[in-house]
């Protein structure tokens, strides 16, 4: 392995650890991806108490979202993916950030749905009809978001159909979850692989031919293989160089200063009568289930500070106009 960000990497595997490695290939007109998710996966279905089909759809879209973070350019670069169906989970969110910190939730964890066939769950059927969003924040320019319409709701087509057509970037996504009968999270991973400018034709066809060759992602996990492994198998014989490896976990950045600007965004009159009522406030946050109470005190103390808010505001207009 060449140059890799962990430096101890074979202490973070041995220990079971989520990561990512990057690699390009033929000359730098491939470039790929492939993760390892188990713990994130796992720790996302304890979080939010998931069905296995909604801990399917979810692991696969936080896989995606670890390697579509990590391809940000910025530290305090965030890729969100929102998938909004009109199936019984109704949508997801994903949030991920350059540093292969992952968070995300289902709208309803609970959904009980048939196979779709013998050992195989049916994200699809749970997600239904609707659309991905794309948004990456790039710091101090204007964010940028991207819709598609989801042509399976299995995630992985909808993520190929999604880099095709919005980022003109033609790749093959593989993402696999496999949850075993115990409801645990047996396997987690993913790859994708991207052609870049300039790929000639010879390399698409060697691509397409490795492809073909290889089963589901959780196949290929069940087999025991890396991601270094998975990525061999796909791009090994393109003249593959693997580029770094970077560790991933589900992290969620929640804080009690985040969810009071929450509390101070509903407006002052909503505030207002949340104080009148005397009672204090209970916030969750989505991503990781954490829940903030807030006093009444506290509520009178936000209040106060938005007033102040409000009034420097126009304070300011005064003496512009
Ligand atoms: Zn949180």
């Amino acid at each position: 392995m060449t140059d890799n960000k962990i430096t101890n990497l074979d202490d973070w595997k041995k220990l079971q650890n989520d990561y990512i490695v990057r690699a390009t290939a033929a000359n730098g007109t491939v470039r790929a991806f492939a993760a390892y998710t188990k713990k994130m996966v796992s720790e996302a279905k304890e979080t939010h108490h998931t069905s296995p089909v909604a801990t399917a759809a979810l692991g696969r879209l936080l896989t995606a979202g670890a390697m579509m973070g990590v391809m940000l350019k910025g530290d305090g670069d965030l890729l969100t993916m929102t998938i909004k169906g009109d199936g019984p989970l109704a949508g997801e969110t994903v949030t991920a950030n350059a540093n292969g910190e992952v968070k995300g939730f289902v709208y309803n964890p609970d959904v009980w749905i048939p196979l779709k066939r013998a050992g195989k769950l049916d994200v699809g059927g749970a997600v239904g009809r609707g659309t991905l969003t794309v948004i990456r924040d790039q710091g101090m320019r204007e964010p940028y978001s991207s819709q598609v319409e989801l042509q399976t709701g299995e995630i992985a087509d909808d993520l190929t159909y999604y880099f095709v057509t919005s980022e003109q970037v033609p790749s093959s996504v593989g993402l696999g979850v496999l949850v075993d009968t115990d409801q645990t999270v047996r396997q987690a991973g993913g790859f994708i692989i991207q052609l870049m400018p300039g790929v000639e034709d010879e390399t698409i066809d060697k691509l397409e031919a490795n492809l073909k060759n290889v089963n589901s992602v959780t196949d290929m996990l069940e087999k025991g293989m890396t991601p270094e492994e998975i990525l061999e198998s796909l791009i090994g014989n393109l003249g593959m160089e693997i580029l770094d490896t970077l560790p991933t976990s589900f992290k969620c950045n929640c804080s009690r200063e985040r969810v009071s600007k929450v509390l101070l965004s509903l407006g002052e009159k909503e505030l207002q009568e949340m104080i009148d009522e005397g009672k204090p406030a209970e916030l969750k946050c989505h991503f990781c289930e954490k829940t903030y109470t807030f006093s009444v005190e506290e509520m009178k103390t936000i209040l106060q500070a938005a007033k102040v808010t409000r009034l420097s505001r126009h304070n300011i207009i005064d003496i512009d106009s």
